[in-house]
Formats: C-alpha cells, structure tokens, sequence
C-alpha cells in the first residue's frame, strides 16, 4: 500500500468524482464531497450569528439532528444553528489528514476517507456519532488497542467558547483547552473544526474469533496480544471482544488485508454477534473493510433484538435499509415518549418498570477477571462487549504544559487513563427489573452498585449515560478543580453546563 494506493484513490476521484469503488455491501454508502473552507467559515459565521442573538444570560446548546447520549436533558437551554457544520471540510491524501467540521457523523467521513484507502483512527462503532461528539465524549473501537482514543489523532481544533469567540486549540496553542477537551461534553466549548490524522486501511480483514473458557485465560491472552500486535505472525489491525457468560467469550481479531475474495455480509438474515460464537477453538471470517467498520451498527451491537428485529421473520420482512443503529433510536425516543414497554408488557404481567443499565466502564487488564465474574453474578444482563485500550506514545509530552493544568499528572486530565496501561472498555446496554437491589430502592440502584464497583476496581465509567456520583465523588474521578478552573477561562458566564451538571444533573 502507501502512496500509489491513496494516489489512485485521488486519481479516481478527479476522473470520475467518485473515487475508488468500495467493495463490500455499500447499501448506505453515499459519495461524500468535501465542502471546502469557502462553505466552513460561512457555516461558521452563521453559528457565530446565532450564538449573538441568544440573550445574555441564556444557555445554549447544540441543535443536532441525531444524539448517541443515553441521558435525558432539559430541553430550556436556547439551541444553537449547526446545520453547515456536519461535513468534511478537506482531505489531504497524501499528508493522511482531514479537516473535518465538529458535527460530521462518522458515516460521512469514513465514507469520504475510505476511496483513498484511509480513515480516522479510531472509528466508534455507531454511523451517527459525530467527531465532535466523540473527541469530546471519549469514543472507543477495537483499534484503540494500538491508537488509543479519538483526541489522540486531533492535530488542532477550532472551539466555540462561551465568550462568543472561535479558539484553535493545539499542543502548541491553548494547550490547556486542547488538554481538558476531551471528556468535556460540550462544557467548555463546541468544536466546530479538527484536524485529525488519519491511517491507511486494507480492502478487506481477515476475523479470528478466539474462543475462552475462562475470564482469566481470557484476559491475560488479551494482555498479551495487545502488548505483541500481532496474531499468527501478523500485524493486528483491531482487537476487541465479547463475554457472553463467564464460560463463554471470545476475541475477535482482524487482520488486514487486500486479497481479493469472498466476504460475510451481515446486513441481511446474519446476526454479526451470534457469528462469532462457536464450542472451541478459533472460527475465521472475513469482510469489506466498511462492513468491519459498521459491523456493529447493523443491530446495534445485539440491542436491536429488543425491537424484534432479530426473530427470523420479522428480520426477513425488516427494511434493511432501517437496520441501523439510528433508525433504533428512533425506536427508543418513542419508547421513552410512550412508555410503551411498560405500558404494553410489563404492567399487564404485573412487573415493576425496569431500570435501564446502559454503560460503558473501563478497568485495567490484571483487575477483568474479577469484573466479569461479578458482573456476571450481579445481573442477568449479557453480552458484555470488552475492547482494549492503550493511550498512544508522544502523549507524555503534553503533561504538565499550560498554567492551569501544570501539575496535572495525565495528559486528558478529565478523564485520568494512566498511558503505559491497557485498559478495557465494557460496554453493556440493557436493563434489570426495577426492583433489583431492593423492594424500596432509590432509583438507578443497580447503576449505583456498578458506580461503587467499578471504583473499588480503580475503574472510570464513561459519562455518555446516566450518572448518580455526588458532586465530591465526582471531583475525585473527573479531573478534581481543573473542570472549574478550564471553564472559569474558556465559559465565564457559564453560557453551557458545567460538566458536572451535564453528566450527572442531566443539563
Ligand atoms: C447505547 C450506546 C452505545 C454507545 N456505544 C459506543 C461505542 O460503541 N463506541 C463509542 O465510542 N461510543 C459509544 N457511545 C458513546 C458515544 O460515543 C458518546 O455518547 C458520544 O459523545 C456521542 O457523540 P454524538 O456525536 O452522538 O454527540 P451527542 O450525543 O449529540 O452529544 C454528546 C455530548 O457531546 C457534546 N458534543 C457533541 N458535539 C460536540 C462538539 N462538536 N463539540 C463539543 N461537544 C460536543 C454534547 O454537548 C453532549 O454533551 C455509546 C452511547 C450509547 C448511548
């Protein structure tokens, strides 16, 4: 691969406007086109405008079409103009890099990289969420064993703050914006342009689904294959993985690859996950490149079954074009509208509402298996979904630069990962009777047991979903004064949430 290949794909695109042809599915893909800085600033200046118009002393917030939070908001605070801002401003296949407007969903810029062989470097495995979104809400994927999180490959940003003012943070220039940007939630500002580095892909991977018997077995191989990179001699292009039960789990490996030949498609009667189960051993797959990418879109993971849409007749007969983790939120913003699984099944049969328990925790490799063990034994919820991370190289340069986060010890200080450690992210998306803990219970109950768990495990817990930390607790694990001091310079007259209030208060 390298430059001939990205060359190719640039060719491609001036003779016909489309690039490259994409092999696998495609069903979604539409032709991307740069919109160039011409329409950016413009886009700019109307958000800028819109921001003038909200009164002094109102919040703001983003007005976006599609949302990948769990957690409610109030919906008072005065919504900004973001429309012109959800495209790819402009790639340079050649340097490996995209200038990319805060709002872009990465369905559209995987979809404008992958004609000249490249893409982000970390993917989160939802079509809808945006850059943005996933700088500043700490995304995860199964390169981030070798790539680390999304704002690691953020060169420099452009950021409304709540001074009304546009602020390019880089390693070079308000560092300490760029440094407490990620795990802000919008607290500080919203990203309208980044600069991020992209990779070079292979066509197609070759999958390895490894089975385990055992949650320690199962950790320390991955511990191992995450330090090595590589599997059967080759280098590993994504690694993550799944627990069906504590006897029951699997790593998935993907290596890459631009042989030609015959792929797996799991948009139709498929169901990815249930793929990758077998009694033993090693089971191989492959696919598109774009159909690894959105492997976990089509059901959402395996939350579509929830909707049905994993019954084999109702599947046959589901629109494939609505099997996609967005058209699923839509399913979920009626639910919670109408109640309607407690309206139409659980009332009837006499049971309590049931406590959603959607979230994505990190612990280190050596403290797993204990954490699935007891998740295990806690609730009745699986699959767990467990994906390795490891902050890149280079980040330690960071610590310690910028006046407000000079005696910060970790580079994202909002979000403390150690660098040098392997991380891994467990994401479970599902929901335990009401009633779970206790008959008189306060609400998020099992929420609340899984908080305390993860922090005796020395764990972080994403902040995407609801979040029942006191003010103290939270101060303890999301950066201690810094959030306060970062918006003292960057929002003084708190025209956003603070973080805290965002997160936890549901602002
Ligand atoms: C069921 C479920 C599964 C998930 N699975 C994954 C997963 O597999 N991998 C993964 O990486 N993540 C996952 N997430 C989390 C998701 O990445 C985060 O919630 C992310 O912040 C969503 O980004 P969004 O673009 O949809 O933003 P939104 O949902 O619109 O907003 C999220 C927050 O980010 C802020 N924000 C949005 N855009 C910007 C911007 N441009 N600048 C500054 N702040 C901004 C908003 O104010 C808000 O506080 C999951 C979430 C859910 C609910």
């Amino acid at each position: 691969m390298g430059l001939s290949k990205k060359l190719v794909g640039a060719l491609g695109r001036v003779s016909d406007g489309v690039g490259r042809l994409l092999p696998g599915r495609g069903l979604d893909y539409r032709r991307r086109q740069p919109v160039g800085f011409y329409e950016h600033d413009r886009a700019v200046e109307r958000l800028l405008e819109s921001f003038r118009n909200v009164p002094a002393g109102r919040r703001v917030r983003l007005a976006k079409k599609t949302s990948n939070l769990f957690r409610g908001r109030h919906a008072d605070n005065v919504g900004l103009d973001v429309s012109g801002l959800n495209g790819v401003i402009a790639i340079d296949p050649v340097a490996g890099t995209a200038d990319v407007q805060g709002m872009c969903t990465y369905e559209d810029l995987v979809d404008a990289c992958l004609p000249y062989g490249l893409a982000p470097t970390v993917i989160p495995q939802l079509k809808t969420i945006t850059l943005g979104g996933a700088v500043t809400g700490m995304g995860v994927e199964s390169t981030s064993f070798r790539n680390g999180l999304p704002h690691e490959a953020v060169l420099e940003m452009d950021i409304l703050t709540g001074t009304g003012e546009i602020v390019t943070a880089s390693p070079e220039e308000n560092v300490d914006l760029f440094r407490g940007f990620p795990n802000s939630y919008g607290s500080l500002g919203y990203a309208v342009r980044l600069k991020i580095e992209l990779e070079e892909v292979h066509d197609y991977v070759d999958l390895a689904h490894v089975r385990f018997h055992d949650p320690q077995t199962y950790a320390e191989a991955m511990g191992e294959i995450v330090e090595a990179g590589t599997f059967e001699g080759r280098t590993i292009h994504g690694l993550d993985g799944v627990a069906f039960s504590p006897h029951e789990l699997y790593l998935v490996i993907a290596c890459g690859t631009d042989k030609a030949g015959p792929t797996s498609d799991y948009t139709r009667e498929q169901i990815y996950y249930r793929s990758i189960q077998h009694p033993e051993g090693i089971l191989r797959d492959r696919l598109s490149i774009r159909d690894y990418i959105w492997r976990w879109d089509v059901d959402w993971f395996w939350c579509s079954r929830a909707f049905g849409a994993q019954n084999p007749t109702v599947r046959k007969l589901w629109p494939r074009d609505l099997l996609r983790s967005s058209f699923y939120w839509k399913l979920i913003g009626l639910d919670r509208r109408y109640d309607i699984e407690h309206n139409l099944i659980n009332r009837p049969n006499g049971l309590p509402h049931r406590e959603r328990v959607v979230q994505d925790i990190e612990v280190t490799v050596d403290r797993l298996p204990e954490w699935i063990e007891w998740f295990f034994s806690a609730s009745d919820i699986q699959p767990m979904w467990l994906c390795p991370i490891r902050l890149r190289g280079g980040v330690e340069k960071l610590a310690g630069s910028g006046d407000v986060l000079a005696d910060a010890d970790s580079p994202w200080p909002l979000y403390p990962l150690g660098p040098g450690v392997t991380w891994i992210n467990a994401g479970f998306w599902s929901a335990v009777p009401g009633d779970h803990v206790s008959a008189d219970a306060e609400p998020g109950a099992f929420n609340r047991v899984i908080e305390k768990k993860v922090s005796e495990l020395g764990g972080h817990k994403s902040l995407y979903s609801e979040a029942f930390y006191t003010r103290e607790e939270f101060a303890e694990l999301y950066g201690g004064e810094l959030p306060g001091q970062l918006k003292k310079r960057y929002d003084p007259a708190g025209r956003f949430p603070d973080l805290y209030e965002k997160t936890v208060s549901g602002a």
